[in-house]
């Protein structure tokens, strides 16, 4: 069999040690081509020593020739390259044919789009990527040919429980709704009065899921979900009132797809995110992912319940920003990015992370969202307020 050359963009992140994991179970199918990472330099060094990749990618030039200099005896072949642009070179280059798409926030959206574009096999783990650009990114996948699925597992559930061929159409599928689970977060039986001060260890310290910072955040606040929704729109082609969310503290049954028969599909398992990687890297093959099987006789308890808006008001403003379309996507994600990460650097309240939100949404007008240029421009005008609006909370 000829090996499948894979680019990670996000190598030395959570998902992108796990999809290494995968990878290396299976050294006679896949090959690592290329390898990238902002600043964990050493981490990507020891990653580069194990795999061998064509290519390894950092943020800057100094970072490069540190990595060069200690890939001179472990992986003398691997090209090292820095910068945006040689993310994009990577995952759109011949050689590759797919790309884990693992760098967290706005970050991915260009190098995820290139390699849409490119007509890839796409395993999309970045969900800002598609929150921000939704039907340009749609439209490239089309028009490209490039395969799309999804490793956010939610939506890798729903996507095993589709039917073959399903073309984003719910309704002609005889499909009434899709169920994304929520685990709750750390904060789902908390005192709503104490969210205020609650600090940024508590909130990513995730009963369920071992992730990174920002989308650890992101699940306390449900703000996570909120883009889940998003995220399943355009995946799926569905109308936000077709898209349920569900709190089921125990994250085994991964999401649902409710069908006009009656019949509910739900995809379980036990929650380590190597199984939809593996899901995605195979497909529509099977493959060992190190994920040991759910033992039922172990878990019975699966409780399902309605999330609280009062105490998760992210998940709202991502159902309204949905529905208003056009930029408001872009801009609720844009300024959650900024208030998560001043939440993170104690310059935020928890609670105040969705009152800069709200106002950046009623405040920044609706506009239009046909090109790259556009949505980044939208970002960086929702940042810029955003950074105003917590300098004026804190004075
Ligand atoms: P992480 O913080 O652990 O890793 C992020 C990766 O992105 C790192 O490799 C980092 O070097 C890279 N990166 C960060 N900023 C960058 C920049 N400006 N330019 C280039 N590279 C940059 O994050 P994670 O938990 O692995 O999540 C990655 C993505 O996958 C996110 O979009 C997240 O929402 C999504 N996701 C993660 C999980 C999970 O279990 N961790 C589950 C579902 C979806
Ligand atoms: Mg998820």
């Amino acid at each position: 069999m000829l090996k499948q050359q894979i680019c990670i963009l996000g190598a030395t992140g959570s998902i992108g040690v796990s999809t290494l994991d995968v990878i290396a179970r299976h050294p006679e199918r896949y090959q690592v081509f290329a390898l990238t990472a902002h600043t964990q330099i050493e981490k990507l060094a020891q990653q580069c020593a194990a795999f061998q990749p064509t290519y390894a990618v950092v943020a800057t030039v100094e970072l490069a020739q540190q990595l060069e200099h200690s890939l001179r005896q472990a992986s003398p072949k691997t090209i090292v390259l820095f910068g945006a642009q040689a993310l994009c070179e990577v995952a759109i280059a011949t050689e590759c044919d797919v790309v884990m798409a693992a760098i967290v926030g706005a970050a991915g959206l260009p190098a995820s789009l290139a390699a849409a574009r490119a007509g890839k096999r796409i395993l999309l783990a970045n969900k800002e990527a598609l929150v921000m650009s939704g039907q340009l990114f749609i439209d490239a996948v089309r028009q490209s040919g490039a395969t799309l699925l999804p490793i956010d597992s939610e939506h890798n559930a729903i996507f095993q429980c589709l039917p073959n061929g399903f073309q984003r159409d719910l309704a002609s599928s005889g499909i009434s709704k899709i169920i994304l689970t929520a685990s709750g977060g750390p904060f789902l039986n908390r005192d709503v009065a104490s969210l205020h001060n609650v600090t940024p260890e508590q909130a990513i310290a995730h009963p369920n899921w071992v992730m990174g910072r920002k989308i650890s955040v992101d699940s306390a606040s449900m703000m996570n979900k909120g883009l889940e929704v998003i995220e399943a729109h355009w995946l799926f082609g569905a109308a936000p009132d077709k898209i349920e969310v569900l709190i089921h503290p125990q994250s085994l049954v991964h999401s649902m797809v409710s069908y006009e028969d009656g019949s509910l599909l739900a995809q379980l398992g036990n929650p380590d995110m190597r199984t939809p990687i593996a899901y995605g890297l195979a497909y529509p093959e099977r493959i060992a992912s190190g994920v040991e099987a759910l033992d039922l006789s172990k878990f019975l308890q699966l409780n399902f319940y309605q999330p609280d808006l009062q105490r998760f008001p992210c998940l709202r403003l991502a159902y309204e920003a949905l529905r208003a379309g056009a930029s408001a996507p872009v801009v609720l994600n844009a300024v959650n990015e900024v208030a998560v990460d001043a939440f993170l650097n104690s310059a935020l309240g928890f609670m105040q992370i969705e009152t800069v939100i709200a106002q950046a949404l009623e405040e920044i007008p609706l506009q239009g969202v046909d090109t790259l240029e556009a949505i980044f421009e939208i970002d960086s005008q929702a940042r810029r307020a955003a950074h105003t609006y917590i300098s004026n909370l804190r004075h």
